[in-house]
């Protein structure tokens, strides 16, 4: 009942050019693709050229993060309606990198899910535990809390609009995925938490897995009852890869 989103983020990869060429070549191979959403995330400077290449198909665009404001004296950042102009249905918002790089936390993740939310873009929000968490057994309530604070006053119908990215940061570019069974259980857990704050809108909302999602592990992780989905990094820079996630081959 749920649709399953199949979203590649291309990190900071890939030229307006080189952007094009791979959209251009995707379309083709997922024209057939019917029941799913697939969405691609380039950096800004790509996000124009990949639209265009994209128009009219069934493959959608999303940005890899906004500013929350509208617009302001904010040098450097992107606002959600200049998101939207180019052609963006979704944004990825409070990405692993972004947290640690970037300062991100849970409070600006809040105040950009709003804001993406009141501007009409769907938020793909990420969670994740470190590995040294994980190793601790505190999984379960470093991904409670991101969840509950990065939604912190959502209504249950937007709660149920939100798709959310389950991320374990050790499986994050290392080629090392959590098992299906590991990754279902966080995801099992996480609906678990959404159900205590939408009660039963949470059965519509779209928990993602990433985490070196590849051709050769996407079908066994779809096959899991919570996982409705892939966030994808690496995998989603070629258009065959990315193809054959799409596609669950
Ligand atoms: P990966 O990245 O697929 O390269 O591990 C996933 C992500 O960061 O979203």
């Amino acid at each position: 009942m749920r649709t399953p989103v199949l979203a590649g983020n291309w990190k900071m990869y890939l030229t307006p050019a080189e952007g094009r060429k791979m959209a251009e070549t995707l379309r083709s191979l997922v024209a057939e693709c019917a029941g799913r959403e697939i969405v691609l995330c380039p950096p800004y400077t790509a996000l124009s050229a990949v639209s265009e290449a994209l128009e009219g198909t069934n493959v959608f665009v999303g940005g890899q993060n906004m500013h929350p404001a509208r617009e302001g004296a904010f040098t450097g950042e992107i606002a959600p309606p200049m998101l939207i102009a180019l052609g963006c249905r979704y944004v990825i918002i409070g990405h692993s990198e972004r947290r640690q790089y970037f300062g991100e936390t849970d409070a600006t993740v809040a105040e950009k899910v709003r804001s993406a939310l009141a501007e009409g873009l769907i938020p793909i929000v990420c969670v994740g535990e470190t590995l040294e968490q994980r190793e601790k057994g505190v999984t379960d309530p470093v991904v409670e809390i991101q969840v509950r604070q990065g939604l912190a006053g959502l209504s249950p119908e937007e709660l149920a609009g939100v798709i959310i990215a389950y991320e374990p940061i050790w499986a994050i570019g290392t080629g090392r995925t959590a098992s299906p069974d590991d990754a279902q259980q966080v995801c099992a857990f996480i609906r678990s938490v959404l159900a205590g704050l939408a009660g039963d809108k949470a059965q519509e909302t779209r928990i993602l897995y990433g985490g070196s999602v590849k051709p050769e592990n996407i079908k066994e992780l779809m096959n899991r009852p919570d996982i409705d989905g892939a966030l994808v990094g690496g995998a989603s820079l070629k258009a065959e890869s990315f193809a054959r996630i799409a596609r669950f081959e």
